[in-house]
């Protein structure tokens, strides 16, 4: 039999081109094909009576072909195929759409299992609203059936096939988990986990292998995190310990009163520097909390102790921010030698007390307090003399990203990174292991809370008006979209063309349109991922200049952004965003004098709005944090954390799960081939 390490090119039947695609989806030898999992299964496994079928449930029922009738749309042309069908219990119609082929195949007294959903179905005539399964498809077998990513066209039954030619190699598989401790933990062995994912025989197996596979995942991720935590604690680095009598004088010049929480986690920053151990701390704090000033202490402390300080944002509004807060609220403390510098793609700027003028890289490898972008990453930018790296919103920057800047300067540095995403701390541990947390909860005094309200779409008219007051009271508003397409969903579109228009699509585009017919007299601009970063760039500024009163945007906006003027804050479609996403849009507003409000449009049901309504309740980040995991899982929480964090497909983050798969990694850990074991894991869970 062939190896797990074989090429995929030994499969029976396979082409170039399947093999082209499996390799432009990293699946190179049968074990990455054993690895390769479905991403849902069918539940095929029971024949569900017509009469019994419910709207929006999919269901397999086994029927006769009673009528077929095939033609056209009337308005969109489409050609279609409809039938009605029949078991023991009644009938129902099907339909499917291009579907030529299928008129040799559908046939009046032709048996079938077929599988799909209910749809009601929306005449334009009057009569009794009755149903219709829209595209179904066809089944040859009652089961479970496994459905595999869509990949360059494959589909799934293919896919599957290849996967049952090397069933067998399962076995083969070694176990990263020993078996005593398998026992101990209920754990299925790795082989019967890969087996119940690809073919399982009931719902309980495909439950065992997904605990299996996500203890797995954790395990991935604690035993290199245990493991670089082993070897920093080995590391030395340069002692930062002059300059707390001028950050203490720093903080008399500051235009507001710093809170506990800032001066306490200033406390805790400035004492790590001025150990010979590499300082790795994250700051996590709500947006607006402040953790500016804290970036700008620590800097402050690395600059007085002789090292070069670099400031890493993730766009270039934010790094140009974060240039002119620093001179504003840093400027005075610095000595005339002392500079700082600006470095994106598009600005090259050095400040010192007078002005700023435009410099080269070699004056910047020089230069104290260096801010800047992704463009600090090219290979031209040296800081020979760099001590300390501030990472804002460090979950927007990947793990590569974040290793290189660390080797800007040949050797271990301090890292200080700041989050305004709530972490739950299970999953902080977990993730970067050796990690300290300081948390800023208190918020700077005076601030108004930001009032949310779920709206629905009886309020429309209400909302528009109430936006309109404030923009004529001279503020500003940003309006924020899922999508900037309509939906993908071909099916869908071409059921509400044919039909009745189910639901508007509020994509970007559509939406500005709208907005602009609404309030003719407002200046209205568009935003969206798909833009050049230029343009984007000039329509931020033009919003934050008071050049547009509304801006209709996708999440793009969600990182950072300061405009005090801003007062509402509207989503679209609210709730297919998750509860911490929500959270970081509504930060914002409110951050000015002015009390600020986030209107939240929810319109597909009714458990969605109810979930919404936590936001209403609450204001606080973590507390937030903590619910959507409670509610949702992971998934959407590493989902947002973007890049640099491998996603959690099947991983529960319970305290309990987590503290077992500690105690494994643990153990793994005494054993001789630990090193090994970590890289494997390692190489499974996170390819590339
Ligand atoms: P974030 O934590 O989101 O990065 P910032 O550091 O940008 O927050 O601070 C948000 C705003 O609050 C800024 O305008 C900043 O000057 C102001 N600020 C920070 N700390 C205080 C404070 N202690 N009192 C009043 N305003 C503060
Ligand atoms: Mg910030």
């Amino acid at each position: 039999m062939a190896q797990l390490s074989a090429p995929i090119v030994s499969l029976r039947g396979i082409g170039p081109k399947t093999v082209e695609i499996f390799h432009k989806h990293g699946i190179i030898t049968l074990q990455d094909l054993l690895y390769f999992f479905p991403r849902a299964w069918i539940d095929a496994s029971t024949v569900t009576p017509i009469t019994e079928l419910r709207y929006g449930n999919s269901a397999l029922i086994k029927v006769r072909v009673v009528k077929v009738q095939d033609g056209f749309s009337q308005r969109t042309r489409i050609p279609y195929l409809r039938a009605t069908v029949a078991d023991e219990s009644g009938s129902i119609e099907v339909m499917w759409f291009h579907a030529k082929y299928l008129k040799h195949k559908v046939k009046p007294g032709v048996d079938f299992l077929l599988y799909g959903k209910l749809q009601p179905q929306v005449r334009r005539t009057d009569g009794p609203l009755t149903g219709m399964m829209l595209a179904p498809k066809f089944f040859d077998r009652t089961g479970i059936v496994p459905v595999y990513p869509t990949i360059g066209g494959l589909p799934s039954t293919k896919i599957y096939n290849f996967v049952l030619q090397i069933k067998n190699l399962a076995q083969n598989l070694e176990d990263f988990i020993p078996e005593q401790l398998r026992q101990e933990y209920d754990l299925p062995s790795l082989a019967e986990a890969v087996c119940g994912m690809h073919f399982p025989e009931s719902r309980s197996q495909i439950g065992a292998a997904q605990r299996r596979l996500g203890f797995d995942e954790l395990l991935a991720l604690v035993v290199p995190a245990m493991q670089a935590q082993h070897e920093r604690e080995q590391e030395t680095t340069d002692e930062l310990t002059l300059g707390s009598e001028a950050v203490r004088e720093w903080r008399t010049t500051l235009p507001f009163t710093l809170t506990g929480d800032q001066l306490r986690v200033i406390d805790e920053v400035l004492a790590d520097l001025a150990r010979p151990q590499p300082m790795n701390r994250l700051v996590q704090g709500d947006v607006g909390s402040g953790k500016t000033a804290v970036g700008l202490a620590a800097a402050l402390q690395a600059v007085r102790s002789g090292k070069q300080v670099a400031w890493l944002a993730p766009t270039e509004i934010l790094a140009q921010q974060h240039f002119a807060t620093a001179q504003k609220l840093l400027g005075s403390a610095l000595s005339t030698e002392e500079s700082m510098a600006l470095w994106t793609r598009t600005n090259h700027l050095e400040w010192q007390q007078g002005g700023e003028e435009k410099i080269s890289v070699t004056e910047l490898s020089s230069c104290p307090f260096v801010i800047g972008t992704h463009a600090l990453l090219s290979e031209k930018v040296d800081l020979p003399n760099l001590g300390l790296l501030i990472i804002d919103e460090q979950h927007r920057f990947g793990v590569e990203q974040r290793a290189r800047l660390r080797q800007l300067s040949g050797k271990t540095i301090h890292l200080l990174s700041m989050t305004a995403t709530p972490i739950p701390r299970t999953m902080a541990l977990l993730l970067y292991g050796d990690l300290r947390l300081s948390l800023i909860k208190e918020k700077p005094a005076g601030r108004r809370e930001v009032t949310t309200r779920v709206v629905d779409e009886a309020n429309r008219a209400k909302a528009f008006a109430f936006m309109d007051k404030h923009m004529e009271a001279g503020f500003q508003i940003y309006t924020i979209c899922p999508t900037i397409e309509p939906a993908q969903d071909v099916e869908a579109n071409l059921f509400s063309q044919l039909f009745e228009s189910i639901d508007e699509k509020k994509a970007v585009a559509t939406w500005f349109e709208k907005l602009k017919k609404e309030f003719p007299h407002r200046r209205v601009g568009m935003l969206h991922g798909k833009m050049k970063s230029k343009e984007k760039d000039t329509i931020m500024n033009q919003f934050r200049d008071h050049e547009l009163d509304i801006l209709v945007s996708t999440t793009v906006i969600e990182v950072g952004v300061d405009v005090p003027n801003a007062t509402i804050m509207v989503i679209e479609d609210a709730d297919r965003f998750g509860l911490a996403q929500l959270h970081q849009l509504r930060g914002r507003v409110g951050r000015g004098k002015q009390q600020s409000f986030c209107l939240l449009f929810a319109s597909r049901n009714k458990t969605m709005s109810e979930r919404l309504q936590i936001l209403e309740s609450t204001t606080d980040g973590f507390e937030l944090a903590e619910k959507d995991l409670a509610l949702r899982g992971p998934g959407e929480l590493t989902g947002i954390m973007q890049s640099g964090l491998p996603n959690l497909r099947f991983a529960s983050l319970e305290a309990e799960q987590v503290e077992r798969v500690r105690r494994v990694a643990d153990m793994l850990a005494t054993l001789p081939n630990f090193q090994e074991v970590s890289n494997r894991l390692w190489l499974t869970y996170h390819p590339e």
